[in-house]
């Protein structure tokens, strides 16, 4: 099944794919075991600054590698590219996916800006026959993925306007999209309150074979996430929560085994407690044996 066609039954069934980022090839396999484990598809992220220390090109080939070796689907998403460059960079290197995140630009430049993408990504996918999934980003979304020391406040103005929403995903042309609806990027230190309400009127309004996508699912409330599911939310990112806890168990291993020099060892605890708190995520999603 291609992604665009998991993303479509997630919809329908009401569950939610789980996209979690890496930066190394053992993150990478900690997200695809996680996912065999309880039968789900993998979906990986790369954003900017973790696929330039990966490698582009590198980050596919270990995504081909593991399709062999694990014989379940795994996509490869390029998360939120800012640049065009950076963006075709991805789709010449054969990312099954791009997040083009040009919601910081007005409404007109973010629908020219990620149309352009689309279009490349056609050129080039019609020619390599090869199913390709773009994701649109509207709305401001605050942070950036790591424990966050300051309050964020979100504005009720940052939130995705569902007409405009509409509007986008058609002009635009995408098969995905971001919204803002009380999320923000990292753990805030508020529990967020996500406008359930407000994704029940963006799937209302945009298109049904457009996936609708939740950022910064880390440090959200179970019942929350829940709820958002239920709304029409069919794919949520994780990056900080399974940074944290990679970090964490990572030092703790350092500093109960200082003499411990051998990398594979020393990062074992890391790599299962990645691997476990994502199985963690899958099961919340309702991802399981889908
Ligand atoms: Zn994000």
């Amino acid at each position: 099944m291609s992604l665009q066609e998991i993303l479509s039954k997630a919809t329908k069934e009401h569950w939610s794919t789980g996209h979690f980022n890496a930066s190394e090839s053992d993150q990478m396999r900690a997200i695809v075991k996680a996912a065999k484990e309880v039968g789900a598809s993998a979906i990986v992220g790369t954003s900017e600054g973790e696929a330039n220390h990966l490698g582009y090109e590198v980050a596919v080939g270990i995504r081909d590698g593991l399709r062999k070796e694990f014989d379940i689907p795994i996509f490869l998403n390029a998360d939120h590219h800012k640049s065009v460059e950076a963006a075709k960079h991805a789709i010449d290197a054969r990312y099954d996916s791009i997040h083009i995140d040009l919601s910081a630009l007005p409404f007109e430049e973010n629908v020219r800006g990620t149309r352009d993408i689309v279009e490349y990504a056609r050129s080039k996918f019609s020619i390599f026959n090869f199913q390709f999934s773009i994701e649109g980003e509207l709305g401001y979304l605050r942070g950036d993925s790591k424990i966050q020391k300051e309050k964020i406040e979100v504005k009720p103005e940052d939130y995705t306007n569902p007409d405009e929403a509409k509007k986008f995903v058609e002009a635009a042309g995408v098969n995905r999209l971001a919204i803002a609806v009380g999320n923000i990027h990292g753990i805030s230190l508020d529990e967020p309150a996500l406008d359930i309400e407000r994704i029940r009127a963006i799937r209302a309004a945009v298109p049904e074979e457009v996936a609708l996508v939740l950022h910064a699912g880390s440090g959200i409330p179970e019942d929350q996430i829940k709820a958002a599911i239920a709304a029409g939310i069919a794919n949520i990112h994780i990056n900080t929560d399974i940074r944290v806890a990679y970090t964490e168990a990572l030092r703790k291993e350092l500093s109960e085994k200082p003499d411990e020099t051998t990398p594979y060892k020393f990062d074992e605890a890391a790599r299962d407690t990645l691997k476990n708190l994502i199985v963690e995520k899958l099961r919340l999603f309702s991802s399981v044996s889908k």
